[in-house]
């Protein structure tokens, strides 16, 4: 059995590892377009400091990112956030105000107006939404807890996970399971309530690695359940009599997975895809820079700020690295990250390296009232194409994909344009996958 894995991201070194362990003696190659794994995740070690490009952490409560550090046997390399990391914060008239730690604090923080406040309050009665028309996740909030929780909460959270605007951003997409939870409880309080007491806890804890998100990349690489080939970008996989032969080479394969992004795929030729590029294409993936600053300990505690859309400010917001796991500073100076870009900021594709920092420790400053002589950058980590966004109506570009590639016996597909974006669900896409890959097997077998 020889199956092939394109792309070298977490969606696809995970489909790879887990497909290795699912079927021993199976030949895995992974083949990577970069110089090296991870895609968005790598993480660097400068002056004292340790940075990540891209994700900082996963939570705990989802098992399947914790599942394959346990089947590593590398359960001494995770780091649970600090404890308090629990404090967070969103700007509001140019302040940072603390968030609510639990929900029922709500009632008595500053973000909401009393109308804002009872208006959630009402959440239990209003309908649960009929028709099954793909609504965005403002229009869900607007509809269930009001425009205030759209603009002073869901708005920060959107841009926090997906970097992208809740007026584009399909709620049953990006959030399955609040869309569930409606349709099951018929409504969040109630569901909240219930599953309180059945103690349920669907976040956990956000976790990374000693080493930093790279390190799972790193483990990944070395777990030897496949060989992995850098720099070696694929453009054909051409369906044959006997299997699937790649522009790259390696013989014949008898199943591939396509682990890339959407316009990745779209730029490749793929046995059955043909008629799916337009669709693939049209998935936006906006700019993202991410830039890290050494700021003298005593200003930076807790996990960080967020920004919402209506404060019109140039930044998304900033992670307090060091106060969410300490070793991320050193003894004089915390890490912050200064996050840019996103879907409501196009023009940071355009902007130098020069205009990023300025304008990142232009506005970090004036939020942790130093002056900008008192940040020091260390780094800058660009994505022109970072997180892909599930706009309304994205549910019918997965359907497309998938029947196109069911269409084709042993091609698969999987990554972060289609079963979400965390790492989260990058990594239940590839036990996902790996299942899907082995039935396909067992099936040719018992033919
Ligand atoms: C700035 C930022 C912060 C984030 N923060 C978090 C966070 O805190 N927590 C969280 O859970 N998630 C976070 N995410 C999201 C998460 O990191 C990504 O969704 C996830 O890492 C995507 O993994 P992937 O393998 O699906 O895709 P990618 O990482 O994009 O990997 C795809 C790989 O395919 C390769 N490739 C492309 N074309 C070809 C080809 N033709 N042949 C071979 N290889 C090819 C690419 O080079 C790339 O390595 C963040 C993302 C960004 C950008």
């Amino acid at each position: 059995m020889k199956i092939a894995v394109i792309g070298g991201g977490i969606s696809g070194l995970a489909t790879a590892f887990v497909t290795g362990r699912r079927i021993p003696g199976a030949e895995i190659d992974v083949f990577e377009k970069n110089p090296a794994p991870g895609g968005t995740i790598a993480s660097y070690r400068n002056d004292g400091f340790l940075m990540e490009t891209g994700p900082n952490g996963f939570l705990s409560g989802k098992p399947t990112t914790l599942k394959i550090v346990d089947m590593l046997e590398k359960q001494d390399t995770l780091l649970p956030a600090d404890a308090k990391a629990e404090k967070r914060m969103i700007v509001k008239n140019g302040r940072l105000v603390p968030l609510p730690d639990k929900p029922l604090k709500f009632f008595s923080s500053s973000i909401l107006s009393p109308g804002g406040k009872l208006r959630i309050l009402k959440e239990p009665f209003v309908p649960k939404k009929v028709g099954d028309e793909d609504e965005t996740i403002a229009e869900f909030g607007k509809r269930r807890l009001g425009e205030q929780a759209v603009t002073w909460m869901l708005d920060p959270m959107v841009s926090g996970v997906f970097a992208g605007n809740v007026d584009k951003l399909s709620l049953a997409s990006c959030f399955p399971r609040i869309h569930e939870l409606e349709m099951e409880y018929g409504s969040l309080i109630r569901a909240m309530m219930k599953l309180r007491s059945k103690k349920a806890s669907p976040s956990g804890r956000l976790t990374s690695f000693e080493n930093g998100m790279g390190q799972l990349i790193e483990m990944l690489a070395v777990s030897g359940a496949f060989t992995l080939y850098t720099g070696t970008g694929v453009r054909e996989v051409r369906k044959a009599e006997a299997g699937f032969i790649l522009d790259q080479g390696h013989g014949v394969y008898d199943a591939v997975v396509l682990a890339v992004p959407a316009y990745s795929l779209a730029e490749m030729t793929v046995s059955g895809l043909e008629g799916v590029a337009e669709s693939l294409v049209s998935v936006p993936y906006p700019p993202m820079a991410v830039v890290p600053f050494a700021v003298k300990k005593g200003f930076a505690d807790g996990f960080g700020f967020l920004i919402p859309s209506v404060e019109n400010r140039r930044i998304l917001g900033a992670l307090y690295s060091s106060g969410i796991f300490p070793n991320r500073g050193t003894d004089e100076y915390d890490l912050v990250t200064v996050m840019l870009g996103g879907d409501r900021h196009y023009e940071v594709r355009e902007m130098d390296r020069a205009q990023l920092v300025d304008t990142a420790s232009e506005e970090l400053a004036g939020f942790l009232k130093l002056n900008r002589n008192e940040l020091e950058n260390v780094g800058i980590f660009r994505w022109q194409r970072s997180i892909p966004q599930y706009y309304s109506g994205h549910y019918r570009i997965v359907e497309a994909v998938e029947a196109a590639a069911a269409s084709v016996p042993g091609l698969f597909v999987t990554g972060n344009a289609f079963y979400g974006i965390g790492i989260n669900d990058c990594t239940l896409a590839a036990f996902m996958t790996a299942d899907k890959v082995l039935d396909f097997f067992e099936k040719k077998e018992g033919e």
